[in-house]
């Protein structure tokens, strides 16, 4: 046998492994992930590496490969569990193990160190209180950001300031030179003495601020004792929109940070505000650091490094969080854990949520979930309880907001035929029309929810019917407001025309309608209304996304109009009325986790209102109010959802009833497409385990065609898991010797 090794651990050195033999003696003991001693170069210099893969393959002449010389001493660090982690992606989601790799490992890469710095408030409250009205009126957003953060914390790190609140060296100039913000050496405050002098509760851990009602304390009573018992069984927060979720998440970091382990929470990026970090830190300072998307790699690197030197305790982060190189983590949480983007989509194809499961197994934590709208996956083994195996979560249940007189609010459906029939035309039923009057009138906040992203706006032709379409995509065209169509797919722009080029009618028009669309519509039916719209084309500038929240949350509008992304992140505590325009936007696409998805964002968005003592009310405009998934949203009822939703996984056997593989494969050549898709169906047709699978398709891909390429896809379906790893194992190998090998590419995925 013959182990690969890398010398270096790092991003950039994973496709430099070394072979060398495994000596007899070794065997039983050498595993991925273990670090060795090997002989290396010419002068056989001593070195140390990480073996990443174990192979009977010899890459060369067998006389030439070299022995490992031994294994170092206690070598399993946090850096082999990732390596085994690595490994095990690489089984389950069929990568690579390069890809697995440099999806667990940093890129390495130096910054310069300011994280080391924190920004102090030089300002007496007073003062600040009247910089902030000043920053506001002034609309200097970024500054506004930093001195409102200062009124609840009034020390910040440089790194939570630049990477949170999208501050920028520019801004802080004048403030530094006016001797507003200072700039502070952290170091000084970890000598000890320092720190328990003047900064608690900016380092170190400090108590919790509000008391937990008595549902929150009884899960933090019965997760500290299961933990102390060493039991370490998944567990499921089930709790309400607004219920203190996240204050029970910090109750049990607290309990496994002063039993000396660590602990990572992983938010999807949407919500991962700065409000959201801010709640952290305040309460374990320094100890928290926090990665988004938008670090560069050194930073990511450096945050990383903090982590394996022990300055660094929790993170917070998206999925990529989970691979935070702890020594002794104790604890991951994952908060929303049903949201689409813990499901990263390049290879490896891996969910968080699996692989966080078994990151803990392996370093012996404590996973802890938590979601108002449980995944089916998730509460699936939930109420299945305990089990023999183990396999079972243990369920919590949160029924109630937590904020004192907020309750959860009022949610009456619309049935839009009807209004069409009472010959109202507008995209305002007239009892939201109604309800935003009388909101707008007291002085209230409003949010307008479409499910649909940007501005999905197409032009067709109203005498021949022809819809403008991407030359390279199966998609229609998006008018822009400057006038474009561009495809979302591809990138292609053109002038909208002016006549059909099919028919030359001059009568061409857009339909369907999307956030710009509303943002005008609502506009003209509420002129004294001051309008922010929130979507992809408003939020795509650095910080855009949060500028534009914030601005909202201070009332600098009284309307919101937004997407998915207004449903995250922010308390607004003087929003009364939500108004969700077209529920069923979401619920007719190819995906069968659509009715899920809908469910999920209707009971998020009607989450939003109400949250302060103000009652709210949420008005549900549909097509179809008979739909359990709008229906059950709007009884804010997820059991029954959960019972309709799963009798339809179970009849036609769609996880997490069974296991889904499916098979894309594309190619710029319909013809070549048509033989390898083909082959590949019969191939598994053919197999001994073909009478067990569910084999369905090839069917043309929900887009058939994109940029030039053609698609098809293969499903499989299959109780067994493994069974459909072996499958997809076998198909891998059939196919690299097939002739069309070089014209197809394919791609697998679990769902
Ligand atoms: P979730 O994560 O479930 O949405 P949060 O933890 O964000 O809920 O709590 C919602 C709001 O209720 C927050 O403003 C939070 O400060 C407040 N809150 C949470 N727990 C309590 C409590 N025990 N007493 C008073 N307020 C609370
Ligand atoms: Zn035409
Ligand atoms: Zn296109």
């Amino acid at each position: 046998m013959y182990a690969n090794v890398i010398i270096d651990i790092s991003h950039e050195k994973v496709d430099r492994t070394f072979q060398y033999r495994i000596p007899e003696e070794l065997a039983d003991q050498i595993q991925v992930g273990v670090r060795v001693r090997i002989p290396f170069g010419a002068g056989n210099h001593e070195r140390k590496g990480y073996v990443v893969e174990i192979t009977d393959r010899a890459e060369w002449n067998t006389e030439q490969i070299k022995e490992i010389a031994g294994i170092v001493p206690g070598s399993v660090t946090g850096q082999s569990q990732l390596i085994r982690l690595a490994w095990w992606m690489k089984e389950r989601y069929g990568s690579t193990m390069n890809q697995a790799l440099k999806t667990v490992l940093p890129v390495k890469q130096k910054v310069q160190k300011r994280e080391d710095r924190l920004l102090v408030c030089l300002l007496s409250k007073n003062e600040l209180q009247a910089a902030v009205g000043e920053a506001s009126r002034k609309k200097y957003r970024a500054r506004e950001r930093l001195l409102r953060a200062f009124l609840e914390s009034p020390r910040i790190p440089y790194g939570i300031a630049l990477r949170q609140m999208d501050l920028t060296a520019a801004t802080l100039k004048p403030l530094l030179e006016k001797g507003v913000v200072g700039l502070q050496a952290r170091t000084v405050e970890r000598s000890p003495v320092e720190s328990l002098k003047k900064i608690r509760p900016q380092s170190g851990r400090s108590a919790a601020i509000c008391r937990l009602n008595p549902e929150q304390q009884a899960i933090v009573d019965d997760f500290t004792a299961r933990y102390d018992r060493g039991d370490r069984r998944t567990s499921l927060i089930y709790g309400v929109t607004g219920s203190g979720k996240t204050e029970v998440y910090m109750e049990l970091i607290d309990h496994v940070l002063s039993q000396g382990r660590e602990a990572i929470v992983l938010i999807p990026e949407i919500a991962l505000t700065y409000q959201t970090v801010l709640r952290f830190y305040r309460r374990f300072g320094d100890l928290v650091s926090v990665i988004n998307s938008r670090l560069s790699a050194g930073e990511r690197y450096d945050q990383f490094e903090r982590a394996l030197s022990g300055d660094v305790r929790v993170m917070i982060g998206p999925r990529s969080a989970l691979f935070t190189p702890f020594q002794n983590l104790g604890l991951i949480v994952i908060d929303e854990e049903h949201e689409s983007a813990y499901k990263s989509e390049l290879s490896p194809r891996y969910h968080a949520r699996e692989v966080a499961q078994e990151r803990a197994r392996m370093s012996g934590a404590a996973l802890v979930l938590g979601s108002a709208t449980p995944s089916l996956e998730a509460y699936s083994r939930a109420i299945q309880g305990g089990g023999p195996d183990g396999a079972g979560y243990r369920l919590y249940r949160l029924t109630k907001r937590a904020k004192a007189g907020s309750r959860m609010a009022d949610v009456q459906v619309v049935d839009l035929r009807e209004e069409l029939r009472a010959g109202n035309k507008s995209i305002f039923s007239r009892g939201l029309k109604a309800a935003m009057e009388r909101e707008l009138a007291a002085g209230h906040q409003v949010m307008l929810f479409l499910n649909r992203r940007g501005y999905s706006n197409f032009v067709s032709c109203r005498s021949c019917g022809q819809a403008m379409k991407c030359p390279h995509c199966d998609v229609t065209l998006t008018l822009h407001r400057n006038g474009r169509l561009v495809c979302h797919y591809c990138g292609y722009q053109v002038r909208a025309p002016e006549k059909c080029p099919s028919c030359g009618s001059p009568y061409i028009a857009g339909f369907g309608t999307g956030t710009q669309k509303i943002e005008a519509m609502t506009r003209e039916m509420f002129p004294m209304a001051r309008i922010l719209r929130m979507d992809l084309d408003t939020t795509s500038k650095k910080g855009g996304h949060e500028e534009i929240l914030a601005s909202f949350a201070e009332g600098g509008a009284d309307i919101l109009v937004g997407t998915q992304m207004i449903v995250k992140g922010h308390d607004f505590p003087n929003v009364t009325l939500v108004g969700i325009l077209a529920a069923d936007l979401s619920l007719y696409s190819s995906d069968f986790r659509c009715g899920e998805r809908t469910f999920q964002l209707l009971t998020q968005a009607a989450g939003r209102a109400g949250r302060d003592e103000t009652p709210g009310q949420v008005i549900i405009q549909t097509y179809s109010p008979a739909h359990y998934a709008i229906d059950c949203a709007a009884r804010q009822d997820y059991e029954a959802f959960y019972q309709k939703e799963m009798a339809y996984r179970q009849v036609l056997h769609y996880p997490p009833v069974c296991e889904l593989l499916s098979v894309l494969v594309s190619s710029r050549d319909e013809r070549t497409l048509d033989a390898a898709v083909s082959q590949l169906h019969s191939w598994v047709a053919e197999m001994p385990e073909a009478a067990q699978v569910r084999l369905i398709g090839p069917a043309e891909a929900p887009i058939y065609k994109v940029n030039d390429i053609y698609r098809k896809i293969l499903y499989m379906k299959q109780e067994n898991y493994d069974i459909l790893v072996k499958i997809k194992n076998r198909l891998d190998d059939l196919s690299g010797r097939a002739e069309w090998y070089d014209r197809v590419m394919m791609q697998f995925d679990f769902a």
